[in-house]
């Protein structure tokens, strides 16, 4: 199931992408609630009413190429990064590979949905793109073994960790997460595939086209930590709930690793493409 956060004349609303057509959910079923989060908190039994609700001949349908498609999840509690996860990556960042997963975060006020603008900070001149699979959280948890994890996964999207370079690396302490949660730094998008649907979140394609040339050209195989790991860890530290938002890393071809480097500017657009996932497009603009 595709599940969307979709803008309507009553506000957002959560939807699934049915053929040509995202189904309002609360509009076709009241019980159903109108946020992706809250939706992702009732469990199977809820996703089983989105699907039957998606299904029905009266669903409160728009159509999918007329709407404007939010951030899947709109208000997650956390949006976790996982830094340096490719193995090509760390090479061309001149970082040893990790041997534990480097962690940062962003806050929501970065987040922005498929075709929402990029805004470039006046106070940065190098801000740079990464292709990531984000994971989506289902079902809570603290202390899961790897084994576990995979029942706490709810699906998958596609991320894009934009990020200011020299906020990021030439800060005193290299403040990542400073660098890296700029508002609008967060597209996501722009739907919400379930896991059900996804065979192997370690064999996907994962692209950056900036201006339709490609940037970015890799596999979800190159992982150093698997989505597993990745969420066991997390949960050694703190309570995953149901809506967190892993952004699990970029492959390699960043703009700072050019020769010479390429940062975003005014009139570029983004697309990160990942295999069954879909496409996830940005505009970027001055701020
Ligand atoms: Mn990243």
């Amino acid at each position: 199931m595709r599940l969307a956060t979709i803008q309507t004349a009553d506000g957002p609303r959560a939807a699934v992408l049915h053929g040509l057509y995202c189904v309002d959910l609360q509009a076709t079923d009241p019980r159903l609630p109108a946020s992706v989060r809250r939706l992702l908190e009732l469990g199977p039994p809820g996703l089983e009413l989105a699907r039957e609700a998606a299904r029905r001949a009266d669903a409160v349908k728009h159509e999918a190429s007329r709407v404007r498609f939010l951030p899947p999840v709109t208000d997650p509690r956390k949006i976790i990064c996982i830094g340096l996860n490719y193995r090509d990556h760390a090479a061309e960042s001149g970082a040893p590979i990790p041997r534990d997963p480097v962690l940062f975060s962003k806050y929501a006020t970065a987040l922005i949905g498929h075709d929402a603008a990029i805004v470039l900070p006046s106070v940065s001149n190098e801000v740079d793109y990464e292709a990531e699979l984000v994971v989506v959280i289902g079902k809570g948890g603290r202390h899961l073994s790897a084994e576990q994890a995979k029942g706490h996964v709810a699906g998958y999207t596609v991320g894009h960790d934009v990020s200011a370079r020299d906020w990021q690396l030439k800060k005193d302490g290299k403040q990542w997460m400073v660098g890296k949660t700029f508002d609008t730094f967060a597209p996501c998008g722009p739907v919400l595939v379930t896991a059900d649907e996804v065979h192997d979140p370690h064999n996907l394609g994962i692209r950056l086209r900036l201006n339709g040339q490609t940037m970015q050209d890799s596999s979800t195989k190159q992982m150093i930590f698997p989505v597993w790991d990745i969420v066991s860890y997390l949960s050694k530290v703190f309570t995953l709930e149901p809506g967190d938002l892993v952004y699990t890393g970029t492959p390699p071809g960043v703009g700072m690793a050019r020769k010479p480097p390429l940062f975003l500017k005014p009139g570029d657009v983004c697309e990160v493409e990942i295999d069954g996932l879909g496409v996830l497009r940005n505009p970027v603009v001055q701020g």
